[in-house]
């Protein structure tokens, strides 16, 4: 391998409970990867090294030295700023506030480091090697316990003014209606998160209602989580079918403002729908294609390709970026 011409990206997948670090060549192909479980340690300094040191060993299993590094992509919770490489405060990783990341793992692993938000950086894979390949405009929407969204628009990602372009999760879909994380009401997360999910069929049980789905947790309201409600749907349980009715319409009504305001060819689904595209998907295009203006045809409503892979190639992608984002001054 020429050191003149490095070939080969790293990436790391930050979560709270799991980190993903891969190796991997451009085109998708993974050489390595490591997966910890559980591995923060609620101190920052600590995490970092624990990050450097499974890098190299991810970099010695793929048989490659720093000088055929092209960069190393960090895919994080956010918010964080791209551009000064600093994660602001990131809630599932204990002690993560203000951390210079790109800079220390920089220094620790002498490679170029780039970050994007975890939802940016699932976007980049799925336009780079899912869902999205091909398209000039895609929004790519993690539909997992919370609601985001990453936007690929006229070739490029957009971060936004404060690099939080795509809170998709929280632009009011029911004005004055269900209280959301955020301590806004009727943002589409309250309807379609699915921690909000859990929370709202706990209530709901604890009112004396759903019982279908009490059932299926075995009397249990912990063990109640957006997968028993899937699986409830799947069954007919009128309950659940109700909180899945709602969850298209929202999300629908969500889709309509996105889609005229940005003209995107294509969007791309995560997590629930991915898992779930029989249930979801042509309710949801019927849905969309109610409420939009008939001067968008053909847009494309599908599920994310990437599956089990979407954390390692999130982070590759985030390395494959052609350069750091310029600064906003
Ligand atoms: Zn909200």
């Amino acid at each position: 391998m020429s050191t003149h011409d490095p070939e080969v990206l790293l990436g790391i997948d930050i979560g709270g409970t799991k980190c993903v670090v891969a190796a991997g060549r451009p085109g998708g192909e993974i050489l390595a990867e490591t997966r910890l479980e559980r591995w923060t340690s609620g101190s920052p300094e600590r995490d970092l090294e624990t990050l450097a040191e499974t890098t190299r060993e991810v970099m010695a299993a793929a048989s490659v030295t720093a000088p055929a590094i092209r960069a190393l992509g960090l895919s994080a919770p956010g918010p964080l700023d791209p551009v000064s490489g600093i994660v602001h405060e990131a809630p599932n990783l204990p002690g993560w506030v203000g951390v210079q990341v790109c800079e220390r793992l920089a220094r620790a692993l002498e490679v170029p480091v780039r970050i994007e938000n975890d939802a940016n950086a699932a976007a980049l894979a799925e336009w780079r090697f899912g869902a999205g390949r091909g398209a000039s405009s895609m929004l790519f929407l993690t539909m997992s316990t919370g609601v985001g969204a990453g936007l690929v628009l006229d070739g490029g990602l957009h971060r936004g003014h404060h690099f939080l372009a795509g809170e998709f999760g929280h632009i009011p879909v029911a004005p004055g209606g269900r209280a959301c994380n955020c301590g806004l009401r009727g943002c589409l997360e309250a309807y379609t998160g699915g921690a909000a999910i859990a929370t709202r069929i706990r209530e709901d049980v604890a009112q004396g209602e759903a019982a279908g789905l009490l059932e299926r947790a075995h009397g249990d309201p912990a063990r109640i989580d957006a997968r028993l409600w899937i699986e409830a749907v799947r069954e007919n349980d009128a309950y659940a079918v109700g909180i899945y009715t709602e969850f298209l319409d929202q999300l629908a009504e969500g889709l309509a403002i996105l889609v005229p305001l940005l003209d995107p060819e294509r969007i791309v689904l995560g997590t629930i729908v991915q898992r779930n595209p029989d249930l979801f998907l042509d309710p949801l295009r019927e849905r969309v294609r109610e409420r939009i203006w008939k001067f968008f045809p053909g847009l494309q409503i599908l599920a994310g390709e990437l599956g089990p892979r979407l954390p390692a190639l999130a982070a590759l992608a985030v390395a494959a970026l052609g350069k750091v984002p310029a600064s906003r001054s």
